[in-house]
């Protein structure tokens, strides 16, 4: 279709894309993909090519594309009252539905959610509520965020600090100073081989407990983490990690953030990922899976503890001075009420957690064997392959060998859409709750059929 139509052109003249080499993109060195529809699990380009989406755009169509339900919702929501904000105790009937049912939905000593519009600017409310927090509870001292090497937290100025990844911080003068990174629980490069993973969460542990000491613990405000590791490399949290790191938060008084954006609302096959672990967060950031990006919405549920100490704030010091023009918008609000309503009336966290153990066992089956493998792991609908270029040092391919983005664009000629994670060395699975065995079983053919290809 308009093969000659300017839309490339326009694009490369135009468009500054996020996460995108720029000169190459300018040069035309890397392609202008051009997406016009989606139902299920696939996408469409403009020329008419279908893909599987076995990511589901960025880990975020959690209910499938074309849902008519949200699409309605969404339209009805910008007839009957497009917008009007939430400022000085206002709402609609849309934003306080949906906040009742995230409520309904959370860990239980959680008691109010703060809306916003992406997973970046719901962490800086929540370093920012920290920040006030303390100072309310009259400890200006304790500042400092610990979050983890392979982290992603966003890529604002303080939410670019917490990311723990490298090209997130390179020449843009990051990570600012109130920021700290401690070990990511990454069990299969642990330097000590012959660790069980509880030896290896307990040693994570430690280390952490040593660099608070070191710091001081009354200038640790929180620590941030994703209960799985998500763009840093999929990697779920070896046994028994989450508690030995909420004991040593707890011990020092340090407050937890579970970054949930992509674990949120179902896709570990339980509603959060902290009810999974059994953390005991003090803020859940909310994203992706809430509308399941039919609208751009973000929210930080604020804990019952923090949430007193807010309130004696603002009787000591005036309306709390945070807040966006479109924070909780009625037609996203209203895109998340058809969202989460739709995730119970089709039973797609049951789902998620059923496809994720099937889509891990089938790629373990499939690439077990492979001379180029590290490891599958995954946890719930989260799925990564990691490949190394000798098996027994476990040495990885470097990103400049492209091995990874030559997988991915195999895969894409044979019409799956995975992801070549930006470590080089890790190919990610993430795709939507209502992707079907025969669907993943073609995820995972293809995925074979690539990796022999390029190696
Ligand atoms: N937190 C996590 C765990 C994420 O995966 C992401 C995005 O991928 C973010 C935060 C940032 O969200 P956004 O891209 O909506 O700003």
């Amino acid at each position: 279709m308009l093969k000659n139509d300017p839309l490339e052109q326009w694009d490369r003249e135009n468009f500054f894309h996020p996460s995108t080499h720029l000169a190459m993109h300018a040069r035309g060195e890397s392609p202008t993909r051009i997406i016009s529809g989606a139902k299920g699990v696939h996408i469409t380009d403009r020329d008419g090519n279908r893909f599987l989406d076995a990511f589901a755009g960025l880990y975020c169509v959690n209910v499938g594309y074309g849902r008519t339900e949200i699409a309605d919702a969404i339209a009805a929501q910008a007839q009957e009252l497009a917008y009007y904000h939430s400022y000085v105790g206002h709402g609609t009937e849309a934003s306080i539905t949906l906040s009742k049912m995230i409520l309904d939905r959370a860990p239980n000593h959680m008691s109010k959610v703060y809306f916003g519009l992406s997973g970046s600017d719901a962490n800086e409310t929540n370093i920012k509520l920290i920040w006030y927090y303390n100072n309310i509870l009259g400890r200006p001292e304790k500042k400092k965020i610990i979050s983890r090497w392979r982290g992603y937290h966003g890529s604002g100025l303080m939410t670019g600090s917490l990311t723990g990844l490298e090209l997130f911080h390179k020449k843009f003068d990051l990570p600012l100073a109130q920021v700290i990174h401690t070990d990511a629980p990454y069990y299969f490069r642990r330097e000590d081989q012959s660790m069980t993973e509880e030896q290896f969460s307990a040693h994570c542990a430690e280390r952490l407990e040593a660099q608070i000491l070191r710091e001081g613990a009354d200038t640790i405000a929180a620590f941030i983490g994703e209960p799985v590791l998500g763009t840093g490399g999929i990697v779920p949290p070896p046994a028994g990690y989450w508690a030995a790191i909420q004991a040593v938060l707890d011990k020092y008084d340090i407050l937890l953030v579970a970054d949930e954006v992509v674990t949120g609302f179902g896709r570990l096959g339980t509603m959060f990922g902290s009810e999974h672990y059994g953390m005991k967060p003090d803020l859940i950031t909310i994203a992706k899976g809430l509308t399941s990006a039919y609208a751009p919405l973000s929210g930080s549920i604020v804990s019952d503890k923090m949430w007193k100490v807010l309130e004696q704030g603002t009787d000591e010091n005036g309306p709390i001075g945070h807040g966006w023009t479109y924070s909780a918008h009625p037609i996203c609000a209203a895109a998340g009420v058809a969202n989460l309503k739709l995730i119970d009336d089709l039973d797609l966290v049951t789902n998620a957690g059923r496809m994720g153990a099937y889509l891990n066992g089938a790629m373990q089956d499939a690439l077990s064997g492979h001379a180029h493998l590290g490891e599958v792991r995954g946890e719930g609908l989260l799925c990564a392959v990691e490949l190394v270029k000798d098996q027994d040092s476990k040495q990885g391919f470097d990103a400049a060998d492209k091995i990874c983005p030559q997988i991915a664009a195999a895969m894409l000629d044979q019409g799956v859409i995975a992801r070549a994670m930006p470590q080089g060395d890790i190919i990610g699975f993430a795709p939507p709750f209502c992707i079907t065995e025969a669907e993943v079983d073609q995820v995972v053919a293809v995925m074979k059929n690539a990796i022999s290809q390029v190696l």
